[in-house]
């Protein structure tokens, strides 16, 4: 699939709509407006890859709406450079958005299907994350301490085990609730053993599921 005017012409105007809904941060909005959003859906929804919604991406999980990822991303205050965990790869399309931040990327999906499909498909177009297939809700502790974490599932509640794999003065940004409506949280890590809490308004994402699927 191919990148033409059109397709980034239908960006722009994307990124001005979610600035219009009040994310500020330039280096998030341009990030945004390089990844080719179009080439992480699929085929069935192509059409409608610059509408700010989520849509179906196969295993009944869906490519988060651009607003979502952009007001996510403005929370998680990524510094070029920084170690970063990603929970739930879906499509891999925020995975991408943080490597043109130029944060290093770890990224792990639950489900086998999604993760061999952006495995091989985001190196292609040239984004290369660590790739994990595994329960996210465990972390990756052989690659802990992380500078940031974002969870891209709603949680029932803050994974205590992702927390402990925070570096003091990271931040992790996690959407926790029930499966209608999550709370998106922001955690900064002072210390050991404290932490700042922050709510950042109201959110439906699909389910943070505990194991891994075959
Ligand atoms: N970041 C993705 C959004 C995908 S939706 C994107 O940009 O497209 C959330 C994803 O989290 C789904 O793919 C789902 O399978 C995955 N997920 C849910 N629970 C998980 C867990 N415990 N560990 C890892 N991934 C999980």
């Amino acid at each position: 699939m191919n990148e033409s005017y059109r397709h980034k012409g239908l960006r722009k105007k994307l990124i001005e709509e979610i600035r219009s809904k009040g994310v500020s941060d330039n280096r998030v909005l341009e990030a945004m407006e390089r990844v080719p959003r179009h080439m992480f859906m699929d085929s069935s929804f192509v059409k409608f890859a610059y509408r700010d919604q989520a849509f179906p991406i196969g295993c009944d999980q869906t490519i988060s709406q651009p607003y979502t990822v952009a007001y996510q991303t403005e929370l998680l205050e990524v510094r070029r450079h920084d170690k970063v965990l990603e929970v739930g790869t879906g499509s891999g399309y925020q995975a991408a958005v943080l490597l043109e931040m130029g944060a290093k990327v770890y990224t792990i999906e639950r489900q086998r299907e999604l993760f061999l499909k952006a495995q091989s498909f985001l190196p292609e177009i040239g984004y290369k994350p660590h790739f994990f297939y595994g329960d996210g809700y465990a972390g990756i502790p052989s690659y802990a301490p992380f500078d940031r974490i974002i969870v891209t599932a709603g949680a029932a509640e803050i994974p205590e085990k992702l927390f402990e794999q925070l570096r003091v003065g990271g931040i992790m940004v996690v959407p926790v609730g029930e499966s209608s409506s999550q709370v998106m949280m922001r955690i900064e890590r002072i210390s050991d053993e404290e932490y700042k809490k922050s709510e950042h308004g109201h959110f439906v994402f699909v389910p943070l599921l505990k194991g891994k699927s075959f």
